[in-house]
């Protein structure tokens, strides 16, 4: 039996910083939500060992990506000898603030199991997830969520789903780390924003009313890139009813309401070359679609 997986991207529709851990973490106060963009992955089991092949050149095949990562401990859980070829077409810009690598941690933890005919509980996928990386247990389920602790701490949410999304990434290499030290916190701590009653009314009438997005990771990124703070500033000219950047950057995302709208705010853009997707979101984090071999 071969797996294909669909693993779809993130984009952070509110992400406010709350304050940073003696552990070097940040707790954050963040809603994701998923869009139907996606990278593809087909799981083949096999009797030898553990194999990633990606031809993309800013992602490893070694025991560094994520999904070999995901792979060992789901063998070490089930206590299993099985191998697995893991082949990874990416469609998400790397590291470009989507979560790509936490997509396919989290496609690869829910395909494995069931390539090799076991299970395991959500609970235990939680866990396992956390430990990959805070954004990957969102990716399990996907859809619009809540996240706060260091982003492990989920609340499922539900939105209207009718806006179509403009999503521009440069070519810019970003650190996350970086960006979070460039928020010089100290002992700060900003109290949380989200009151879950007001979003989740704010939600459900979004895109027909505006919604209040909110990036702290702007306040660092933006002003230390002015050709990202322009290509910001003129989505916001396009008349979306949102415009973001995502996670730590360099994607920055907008919100309009029809196909038309969406697709003349992308051919305004002053770089025809920088990579751009028109779509929607999806209630999905990861879908598995079992193929039989012949
Ligand atoms: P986040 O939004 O969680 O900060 P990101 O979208 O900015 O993530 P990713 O695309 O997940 O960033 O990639 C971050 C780093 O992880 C890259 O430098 C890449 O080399 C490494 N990596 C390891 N495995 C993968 C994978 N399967 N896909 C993409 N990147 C991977």
């Amino acid at each position: 039996m071969t797996l294909h997986a669909k693993a779809y991207a993130k984009v952070n529709l509110h992400l406010e910083v709350l304050h940073h851990r003696e552990d070097g973490y940040h707790e954050v106060e963040t809603i994701l939500q998923t869009i139907g963009l996606h990278d593809t992955l087909v799981f083949r089991a096999t009797k030898g060992a553990i194999h990633v092949h990606c031809d993309h050149p800013s992602v490893p095949n070694d025991r560094d990506n994520l999904c070999h990562r995901a792979a060992l401990l789901v063998r070490k859980q089930l206590g299993l000898r099985g191998g697995v070829d893991i082949t990874l077409e990416k469609k998400i810009p790397v590291a470009a603030g989507l979560g790509g690598g936490s997509a396919d941690a989290a496609a690869t933890l829910l395909a494995l199991p069931r390539l090799w005919g076991e299970e395991l509980g959500e609970e235990l996928l939680h866990e396992m997830a956390a430990q990959l990386g805070a954004d990957v247990p969102f990716f399990l389920k996907g859809g619009t969520q809540l996240a706060r602790g260091i982003g492990d701490e989920l609340t499922p949410l539900h939105a209207s789903g009718e806006g179509v999304f403009l999503l521009v990434t440069p070519k810019l290499e970003l650190s996350t780390a970086r960006v979070y030290e460039g928020l010089k916190m100290g002992l700060t701590h900003h109290g949380p924003k989200v009151n879950l009653q007001n979003y989740k009314a704010l939600l459900s009438r979004f895109p027909d009313r505006a919604w209040p997005g909110f990036n702290r990771l702007g306040d660092v990124v933006l002003p230390a890139n002015p050709g990202l703070h322009r290509l910001y500033l003129h989505l916001q000219d396009t008349g979306p009813r949102l415009a973001m950047m995502s996670g730590s950057g360099p994607s920055i995302f907008a919100v309009y309401r029809s196909l038309e709208e969406a697709e003349l705010a992308r051919q305004s853009l002053p770089d025809p070359s920088v990579f751009t997707w028109i779509g929607r979101s999806t209630r999905f984090g990861v879908q598995l679609t079992e193929v039989r071999d012949r």
